[in-house]
Order: structure tokens, then C-alpha cells, then sequence
């Protein structure tokens, strides 16, 4: 006998308190959400009156909405009745005025525990209707390691003025002593090492080091330490792949696309391409049961690719990440400013995702310095936690800016101090910014990285040069994630 298909529910909804999806990126890690203590503030009262708190609301078919809040981490799918519900607090009441309609379709136990979830994830807004305040959390650091300035292939659109110069065992034994007791002596739960360069894997020794180093610090102090070495994967061979996984090193390895669309950007010296190298390699570390994260920079010269790429990472189930190309001194790459073919090639690739689905992990924080998964006011850690030390031992703001250090090694104390004494890189709240102050996408944007800002505009008070990118394609985003979620039920 045939089993006939189960109605297809009326009105459902699911939602999702987003953990902040903390994807490995290139650069300084975004570190500012709300405050969760703000949680207790909202008391659950049925006489009282609610207003609806700050959302995005974006159609994904003709029965059900996806939701975003614009102040907390909270998503969810909706059915357009729910969404009606939820409407009818626009302008302040109880639970009884608003729940009419709600209570009618659905029965009073289901519409009370729709107004609980709804009160309890910060979709409403008790009176006084204070809405959660978005606020800098400081309690961890991300530090750059610049294992070696040395590469073994010469990318067009680099920023680095590469020599030979290597981090010595005692420059880096000296800066992760520094950076703990700069950890302890601000009470950090977290330190974040990048061991970067130039391509680190050439000092693979130091980092070795530097890890075992950093866990007994850890152990010792108590400050707990996330590890990813970012690397072009040209020399990842078989014992570094294994050092890697049996010590709980994250990797990142960049890919730009298959094959042309790779290689217009990633070539050796002699502009002979890295794309077989680098799957070769992508696939092996798959072999050993490490799984890499994937970095995509786009450009207009590979943007058509994007899709392929795409496709080919999701077939293998590893994350990725998008990266703008930013401009800067010392990069070669001819490549235009170009909205519409970013956009276009984005889009594209959200229907190659689709393919994939019902996919488990979120999409929320792939696009370029942007992170859906929960607010933040700055678009990452330079000027307050972000600290970049050159093979000698100097410490910048960035590591764009790697060549204009801040303080050299002879200079005593404090990092974090130092570091908020002497940046010169304006990274502005997005609040302060006035052409992105009535933004509606600015506390997951943040208005762009600020040295992109500089190096195109002159100016750090300003809005990202990819402004028209990220507006065009965030909606697509929210949608792509309430697909996902809807496969998933
Ligand atoms: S750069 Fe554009 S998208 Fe980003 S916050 Fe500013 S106005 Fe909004
Ligand atoms: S200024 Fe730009 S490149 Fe530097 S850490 Fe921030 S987002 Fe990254």
C-alpha cells in the first residue's frame, strides 16, 4: 500500500540562536557581539506590552520568510502567519491584543510558546522597549605571526615586499612570552596565532616551536589558544600534514578557482601556474583526515570562476571563505573594479550551493569581512586587538601595513598598549561612519576593512568600495540560509 506523503504543515517555524560561525579568515578576526547577559533583561510577562525589535525580513518562497535580527544572533524561518503574528506588535501590545488571529489557527498552547520563543530570542522587545546594545568584547587577541617573509611563488596581487628574512626561534619564543602576559594582564579567555607570512610552511620548524611553546603558556595561565597555520599548500607534505593534525592546528589553504582562474592570480616566478600543486595537496591533507578551510580572493580576473570552485570545495564538504581584492602598494595584479561581475558570479554560486543541500553548517559568514552570523560594530580587531609582528619582532596594525610598524622590540610593556598608543589605521565604529549610520546590513558589514578604504579613497570614515557588492547579495545570503534551514526540517 502506498504511503501517502504528510501534509505539508500549515504554519511552522524554526528558530536558530546563531553561535557565531568563527570561521578562520586571512586577516584580524571580527571580535564585538552583544553582550548574551543582555538574555536576563527580557522578563516573559503577558500583560505586558512588546515591540517588535530590529529584523530583516526576506521572502524565500510563497509559504515561509527567513528573519534576521539586526542587534543579537537570532534567524528563523517563518510561516507568513507566524510572520504576521510577529507584525502585530509593530506598534506596542500584550501577548492577549495581539494573538487573536495566532491563537485562533493555531490553538493557545502553541501561540504562547510562539511568544515565548519570540520574547526569549530578542524578536520582541519588552517595554521600555530597550533594544540589546551592541558592545566591543575585548577578552580575546589575535596575533599575526610572520613565520617567514620568504615564498616560494609570487602571487600578483601580493602586498608584500618579500626577502628571505625567516622569524628567528628567539624573536619567537620572545613575542609569544609577551603576548601571554599581555593576555594575563588583561584578562583574555583567548589568544588567536595565525602563523602566517610569506608562506610559513618554509620555517615549518618554528612553528613547531611556537606551538609547543604557546600550549604550555596556555596550560600554564589557563588562557585557552585557537592555532591556524594559513598557507598556499605548494609544500604541505606528508609530515607536516601529520604534525598538523595530531596537534590540533587549524589549516587554511588558499584556492582562487580551477584551474585559469587560480592560476591568473597564483603563479610561481616564472608565471607557471599552482593549481595542480595545490589540489594535489588539498587532497592529500583530505587523505590524512585533515580538513582544510578553503580562501577564495576574487578578483575581476577570476570572478567568472567562482561558481566552479564552488562546486568543487562543496564536493569535498570543505568550508570556505570569499576575500575582495584589496588593493595596495606592492600588489601587481591588473585587475578593475567591478560590482556587477562580482555580484553575478556570487549569485551563481548560491544556486551552485543550493545543489548541495541539506547542507549542516551555515553560509552566513562567507562573504568578504562580513559575518551575518551575529553583530559586530567594527569590521575587525586593528587599533584594539589585532597584533602583527614582522620576522624581527616589530609590531603593526595590520599586516597590510606590516612594513609600517608601531613599536620595535626595544619598546617595553603592555602590547595591547602599546598597540592602541601608536595605530594610525582609522578603524572606526560603523556607528560613527555617516554614510553607513542609516545602513541596515552595517552591524554584519561594519563598513569594510579600513585599509582597502584608505588605499582607494584616501579616507577611513567612509563606506567600503564594496558597498554595492554586499548590499546586492546580503539578501541572497539571508534567503540561501532559510533554504538551508528548510532542507534541514
Ligand atoms: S559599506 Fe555599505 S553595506 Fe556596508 S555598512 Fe556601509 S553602507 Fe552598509
Ligand atoms: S584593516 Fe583590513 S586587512 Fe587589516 S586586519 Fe582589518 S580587515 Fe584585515
Amino acid at each position: 500500500m502506498d504511503v501517502p506523503n504528510p501534509p505539508k504543515p500549515t504554519a511552522i517555524y524554526n528558530l536558530d540562536i546563531l553561535e557565531p560561525v568563527a570561521r578562520d579568515c586571512d586577516c584580524a578576526c571580527q571580535e564585538v557581539c552583544y553582550p548574551r547577559e543582555a538574555r536576563e533583561m527580557y522578563q516573559l510577562n503577558y500583560a505586558l506590552k512588546y515591540k517588535c525589535n530590529d529584523f530583516i525580513i526576506e521572502p524565500i518562497d510563497d509559504q515561509f520568510c527567513a528573519v534576521i535580527t539586526q542587534n543579537t544572533n537570532t534567524f528563523g524561518v517563518f510561516d507568513r502567519s507566524v510572520i504576521a503574528f510577529l507584525k502585530a506588535f509593530r506598534s506596542g501590545a500584550t501577548f492577549w491584543e495581539a494573538s487573536r488571529s495566532i491563537v485562533d489557527k493555531f490553538g493557545k498552547e502553541d501561540a504562547c510558546q510562539l511568544f515565548d520563543d519570540f520574547v526569549y530570542n530578542f524578536l520582541l522587545i519588552p517595554e521600555p522597549y530597550r533594544k540589546p546594545s551592541i558592545e566591543k568584547d575585548l577578552s580575546s587577541i589575535t596575533v599575526w605571526l610572520h613565520i617567514s617573509n620568504q615564498c616560494n611563488i609570487a602571487c600578483s596581487y601580493c602586498y608584500l615586499d618579500k626577502d628571505k628574512r625567516h622569524m628567528s626561534a628567539d624573536t619567537g619564543r620572545q613575542i609569544i612570552k609577551r603576548v601571554f602576559q599581555t593576555a594575563q594582564h588583561n584578562d583574555c579567555r583567548m589568544i588567536k596565532f595565525k602563523y602566517a607570512g610569506g608562506e610559513p610552511l618554509l620555517n615549518f620548524a618554528l612553528i613547531q616551536e611556537l606551538h609547543q611553546l604557546a600550549v604550555s603558556f596556555s596550560q600554564m595561565t589557563g588562557i585557552n589558544i585557537d592555532e591556524v597555520v594559513l598557507t598556499n599548500g605548494i609544500n604541505l607534505t606528508k609530515d607536516k600534514i601529520e604534525y598538523i593534525k595530531n596537534n590540533g592546528l587549524n589549516l587554511m589553504i588558499s584556492l582562487d578557482g580551477i584551474e585559469q582562474f587560480n592560476d591568473i592570480h597564483r603563479h610561481n616566478i616564472n608565471n607557471k601556474g599552482t593549481f595542480p600543486s595545490i589540489i594535489k595537496n588539498i587532497e592529500r591533507t583530505l587523505a590524512y583526515g585533515v580538513l582544510p578551510q578553503i580562501s577564495i580572493t576574487l578578483s575581476s580576473l577570476n570572478a567568472k570562476g567562482l561558481p566552479n570552485v564552488i562546486a568543487w570545495v562543496l564536493e569535498r564538504k570543505l568550508p570556505f571563505n570569499l576575500n575582495f581584492y584589496r588593493t595596495s602598494q606592492f600588489s601587481r595584479l591588473q585587475a578593475n573594479h567591478e560590482d556587477e561581475l562580482f555580484i553575478f558570479s556570487i549569485l551563481e554560486s548560491f544556486e551552485v550551493i543550493k545543489n548541495f543541500f541539506p547542507l549542516d553548517y551555515s553560509f552566513l559568514s562567507i562573504i568578504d569581512r562580513s559575518n551575518l552570523s551575529f553583530p559586530h560594530l567594527y569590521p575587525c580587531g586593528v587599533g584594539y586587538n589585532y597584533l602583527v609582528f614582522d620576522t624581527e619582532g616589530n609590531l603593526s596594525s595590520c599586516h597590510m601595513e606590516i612594513n609600517n610598524y608601531i613599536a620595535g622590540t626595544a619598546d617595553e610593556g603592555d602590547l595591547l598598549e602599546l598597540l592602541r598608543k601608536n595605530n594610525k589605521i582609522g578603524n572606526f565604529s560603523v556607528e560613527l561612519i555617516e554614510e553607513c549610520n542609516a545602513c541596515r546590513w552595517k552591524y554584519w558589514c561594519a563598513s569594510g576593512c579600513p585599509v582597502n578604504k584608505y588605499n582607494s579613497e584616501d579616507k577611513y570614515d567612509v563606506k567600503s568600495p564594496y558597498c554595492h557588492v554586499y548590499k546586492s547579495v546580503y539578501p541572497e545570503l539571508i534567503k540561501l540560509e532559510g533554504l538551508r534551514l528548510l532542507n534541514l526540517f
